[in-house]
């Protein structure tokens, strides 16, 4: 018997500052979930590792957003991503974190390989630099327009708009995240990653990658733009205290770049698996493995890190290293595209987002996996709608495939003492079924293999459908007491259809699939070995096998629940943990109170809001504060419609020096949180009757 066909499967590291929402779930982990438990049935040696992403200025920005460290948030975050996972029963072999010391080594030795093997060079350029705050302003910590696609809140790595990597110091009108103002350039040295000499080699790796190899034509036409304009070498180190230390001499103070490093999160988090599995080598049958199939899962932001700048850097290091050192390259890159909510962009800022551990407070898991399933944006964005959510627990998972196992299951319990009867002679419409059964099981195949996950649930539903065209025809009910022959056939034949949904069913809804077995008197360890193969056997369940308990696999949702969550949209987050509440370290400065009642605060009334032309990010106000009445400018446009703030209570800083803003005169500032995130905020606004010009002290 040949070796088992070794199967590496990565999902896109999450950063570690704050909780999944569906969006991700579509892009980079359910479809990995599925494939991977798919080639664990077809008996392949499968590992799948993902791990939380804990560098870089996302979760720097989140530390300074909570006045806390970097690492009091991604001490926050981290168990809860890992928890997510487990809830969402994915069968992850390891969930590391890049802030382990195993991936600091790991990441580093790459780099010297790199670094010594000529392909990274010091260079002094300049990068933009916050003199206010005396902090220099790596990748996000700098906005501004996208100088490719004019998108106007382009981050300094990337830009959401048209999705490009951009460099920072490229964008137009740049402001400085910390402070707003506008950055200054100044001169700084970095190792560069001289990923121009590689575009010859990547560019045939990629162009060798065609869609008959089952690349996405999103994945190639996205590397092609690239390879049009030309690979130019980029910085790969930054300006950072927090990150993976470069391993150099004279490099104090520099980080490297998160995304030359977090793509090597999963090699160190295979090798903490194997570690963990009491052999340390066993990453190297994997990693080092040419036959190895190498997978990453991820969604269309990522695309040129993992398809462009992560095969370059293995190109580059397997060039420096011996042969039995050498990298394996993947062998696709499954991406896909953005999930909308509601029809609406998500946003995490505005909380038009829904959060996968709201969702698994309130239903089981499983219904979540087969809906989502039903719109991943595998070809093009989709949406998330609550009320296709219920229509398919509904009308296809209650309906179709629970009642085939309910009617099924019910009748053997009531008329043949709950024991698979003897199926007897076989006949047309069962060797049908069989048949029809087993053609499904192959396509069903075929469709993960291809990626095509929402291709493969539908056919996957084509079984129980099958089961059910099969019952009604065969009319067990009737035959019962004039052929109790023919019943107990049918009965026998049904069994075997629901065991092959059982194997087929569980990279979707794994829960009930193991229920199902459960039910049908399979004990565990003979479902768990069961083969894809198997599933289009039809004798899986012998004759005399009793059945377990009877129960009902989905119950259906009822309106109001689904009422219920749809409400939660756009709503200020009230009750979730946002992050780390035990670390506040404060400023150093500390106020006399006569520092603070200098400011006058008073409560107003919103009267009447509307946008400052060309500036997209002013409202102007004219509030009610008891004896006069305001105009203010607010920059809260981003965050609130003009008509939903009209009659709120805020509170205005009412002795400000008036100033003006795009030519509009504001006389005083209202109070509004900035969100955890940092990239959203929410009015201060107060609860109960209250007279506009009240004094708030
Ligand atoms: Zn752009």
């Amino acid at each position: 018997m040949s070796e088992k066909q070794k199967i590496l499967v990565t999902s896109a590291l999450p950063y570690a500052n704050g909780p999944l929402h569906v969006g991700q779930l579509a892009g980079a982990y359910l479809p990995a979930d599925i494939f991977v438990r798919y080639h664990r049935r077809l008996g392949s040696d499968v590992v799948y590792i993902c791990g939380s992403d804990e560098h870089g200025v996302a979760i720097t920005l989140a530390a300074d957003a909570q006045n806390t460290t970097p690492k009091a948030i991604v001490d926050f975050h981290h168990p809860r991503l890992k928890r997510t996972f487990e809830r969402l029963n994915f069968t992850l072999d390891y969930y590391g974190r890049t802030s382990s010391p195993l991936h600091h080594e790991t990441a580093r030795a790459f780099f010297r390989v790199l670094h010594d093997a000529g392909y990274l060079s010091i260079h002094t350029g300049e990068q933009f630099y916050d003199s206010s705050a005396d902090r220099w302003l790596p990748d996000r910590y700098v906005e501004g327009t996208c100088p490719h696609c004019g998108f106007e809140n382009a981050r300094g790595d990337e830009c959401e708009g048209c999705g490009r990597w951009i460099e920072a110091r490229t964008l137009i009108h740049p402001k400085s995240k910390l402070t707003g103002a506008t950055p200054e350039l100044r001169n700084t040295s970095h190792w560069y990653f001289r990923l121009s000499e590689l575009q010859d080699e990547v560019k045939h790796w990629v162009e060798a990658r065609d869609a008959s190899m089952g690349w996405k034509p999103n994945v190639l036409n996205y590397c092609r733009s690239w390879f049009k304009d030309g690979l130019r070498d980029r910085p790969v180190t930054r300006d950072l205290d927090w990150g993976v230390k470069v391993p150099l001499d004279g490099a104090e103070g520099k980080a490297i770049y998160v995304w030359f490093e977090n793509v090597l999160g999963y090699v160190s988090s295979t090798k903490e698996w194997a570690a963990e599995q009491g052999d340390p080598e066993r990453w190297r049958e994997f990693w080092l493995n040419r036959d190895c199939r190498l997978f990453h899962f991820i969604g269309k932001d990522n695309i040129v890190f993992h398809a462009i700048l992560f095969p370059a850097m293995i190109f580059a290091y397997n060039e420096a290293v011996d042969e039995a050192e050498r990298f394996v390259l993947p062998e696709n890159i499954p991406a896909n595209e953005f999930l909308n909510v509601e029809g609406k962009k998500l946003s995490t800022s505005r909380n038009w987002a829904v959060w996968v551990d709201d969702v698994l407070d309130a239903f089981p898991t499983d219904y979540l996996r087969y809906y989502m399933t039903f719109c991943l944006p595998e070809t093009r964005d989709t949406d998330f709608s609550w009320y296709e959510f219920a229509e398919r627990v509904n009308s296809e998972l209650a309906d179709i495939y629970g009642n085939l196992a309910n009617r099924t299951l019910v009748f053997i319990q009531r008329y043949f003492d709950g024991v698979v009867p003897e199926p007897g002679e076989s006949d047309d419409a069962a060797r049908v079924l069989g048949s029809e059964v087993a053609r499904l099981v192959g396509e069903v195949a075929r469709s993960i293999e291809d990626f095509r996950f929402r291709g493969a649930a539908k056919l996957m539903m084509y079984v129980a459908r099958a089961g059910n065209k099969y019952f009604d025809e065969q009319q067990p009910w009737i035959t019962r007491r004039e052929d109790p022959a023919a019943c107990a056939r049918t009965m026998y034949h049904l069994c075997q259809t629901l065991a092959s949904l059982a194997i087929v069913s569980e990279p979707f809804v794994p829960a009930s699939a193991a229920r199902l077995a459960e039910q049908l008197g399979i004990p565990r360890k003979t479902y768990e070995g069961w083969l894809w193969e198997d599933a289009a056997r039809d004798d899986l369940v012998p004759t005399g096998t009793k059945l377990g308990r009877t129960e009902v696999l989905f119950t259906k949702l009822e309106p109001e629940e689904i009422e219920r969550q749809r409400a939660k949209l756009g709503k200020p987050l009230k009750t979730r943990e946002e992050g780390p509440v035990n670390v506040l370290p404060l400023s150093e400065d500390r106020l006399d109170i006569a520092d603070f009642t200098r400011l006058d605060l008073r409560v107003a009334r919103i009267i009447a809001a509307e946008r400052v032309p060309k500036a997209k990010k002013l409202l102007r106000l004219e509030v009610d504060l008891g004896l006069e009445k305001r105009q203010i400018v607010a920059g809260i446009a981003e965050f609130y419609e003009p008509e939903e703030i009209v009659g709120k209570l805020i509170v205005v800083v009412v002795n400000l020096k008036p100033a003006k803003l795009m030519g509009v005169q504001s006389r005083g500032m209202l109070l509004a949180a900035t969100t955890v995130e940092g990239d959203g905020l929410r009015l201060v606004t107060l609860d109960g009757d209250i007279t506009p010009g009240s004094k708030v002290s």
